[in-house]
């Protein structure tokens, strides 16, 4: 029987790609490899490495329309080893799913990217500029990956036109969802500050956690907005409250509260941070509020790109109207799109990332490899 990784080159190069332990935010010599195939094709590597991340922006051709393929090859730590049916670090094939830590997420993604390239090229001229922005910077902080790059790209006046992100956004099917858009996120590490007593004393006390409390209420009960066609409602979310000494008879002096909100695009940062300073300020005599703000949101929704990929997904599995998702968490999408590209996230089925297990259909590799390829086919003719 014919060694499956023999006949798909995407195959191998994921293979490859998760044999590097490249954990987040370790390259672990994939941007490397990654840049050995691209030269070969012809591309002009740029290394835009900063604070121990490894970035490579690499570009073919010249002139519009610009068209970017993206993605990171740092992965989530695996978890406890012992868990793993297999090591996560040596791919392997059974039952035709190959496992391994960023089998999903995304280093299959960046493999069909390449091939996808290279059999593109391998047919001749193509009409504008190709590049890929890969990043090892996209699963931990992500202040110096992408982020980084779009702030170099911006700075010499460079706006891609198109770039497809090769985020596992499958829901059952290769194909079955194209994700278009993503919710914006907004946090703050709220301090309420009191006074600490004896609890036996409370009138020569502040107690922070019995001022919290009102305003929590107010904060959990808002309806932020009613979301739109393409976002679901703005979502608030306390993810950690602290307060108290340990001690039973001690009323603390301050209390902590971490929250997050994933917000459509109805909402701004600038308007959820002032209507929650109103509710802070009515309820509370002194805190402070460290606010952070990672992502803005958006929405890519020109028929050029999303009409393309549909095209190109249809050839592949058939599937006519793929869902044009909104939904899920961030990803580097966030800083392409303000650049003034259309975006879309395009990849395998994503139900097992970041898991024990992670894994991805062998026969869906060279399927979206011909996605990518098709896609940028009908835009680079
Ligand atoms: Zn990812």
């Amino acid at each position: 029987m014919p060694d499956a990784a023999s006949e798909s080159p995407t195959l191998q190069l994921a293979q490859a790609l998760i044999a590097r332990r490249s954990v987040t935010p370790a390259d672990a010599g994939c941007c490397e490899l990654i840049g050995e195939r691209l030269a070969v094709l012809g591309f002009s590597l740029e290394w835009m490495n900063r604070e121990g991340v490894t970035n490579l922006w690499a570009t073919h051709g010249s002139g519009a329309p610009l068209f970017v393929l993206a993605g990171h090859t740092d992965v989530v730590p695996p978890g406890p080893m012992d868990a793993w049916q297999s090591d996560p670090f040596a791919p392997e094939i059974r039952d035709g799913v190959l496992y391994g830590r960023g089998a999903a997420d995304m280093k299959s993604g960046i493999a069909a990217m390449i091939c996808a390239v290279e059999r593109l090229l391998a047919g001749g001229p193509h009409a504008g500029t190709l590049a890929f922005l890969i990043t090892s910077d996209e699963e931990g902080a992500a202040l110096h990956g992408t982020r980084h790059v779009a702030e170099v790209l911006r700075g010499r006046g460079i706006r891609p036109d198109y770039a497809i992100v090769g985020e596992a956004s499958s829901h059952a099917r290769l194909g079955d969802r194209i994700v278009v858009g993503r919710r914006g996120s907004l946090g703050c590490d709220l301090r309420v500050l009191g006074k600490q007593g004896h609890v036996a004393y409370p009138h020569k006390a502040d107690n922070p956690i019995h001022r919290l409390v009102p305003a929590l209420a107010e904060l959990v009960a808002t309806e932020w907005d009613g979301g739109n066609t393409h976002f679901p409602p703005t979502s608030f979310q306390i993810s950690n409250l602290r307060a108290g000494t340990g001690a039973n008879n001690v009323i603390p002096g301050e209390a902590d509260m971490v929250f997050n909100f994933r917000y459509s695009t109805e909402s701004t940062a600038d308007s959820l941070k002032a209507r929650v300073t109103a509710v802070l300020d009515r309820w509370l005599p002194a805190y402070q509020a460290r606010w952070w703000h990672t992502g803005e949101p958006f929405l890519t929704r020109q028929a050029g790109l999303i009409a393309a990929a549909k095209n190109a997904i249809a050839d592949e599995t058939g599937i006519a109207e793929p869902e044009l998702f909104t939904g899920g968490g961030t990803s580097d999408a966030r800083f392409i799109a303000p650049l003034g590209a259309e975006v879309v996230e395009i990849g395998p089925i994503n139900d097992s990332i970041h898991k024990i297990n992670e894994h991805v259909l062998v026969a869906d590799l060279d399927r979206l490899s011909r996605i990518y390829e098709g896609t940028l086919r009908r835009l680079l003719k």
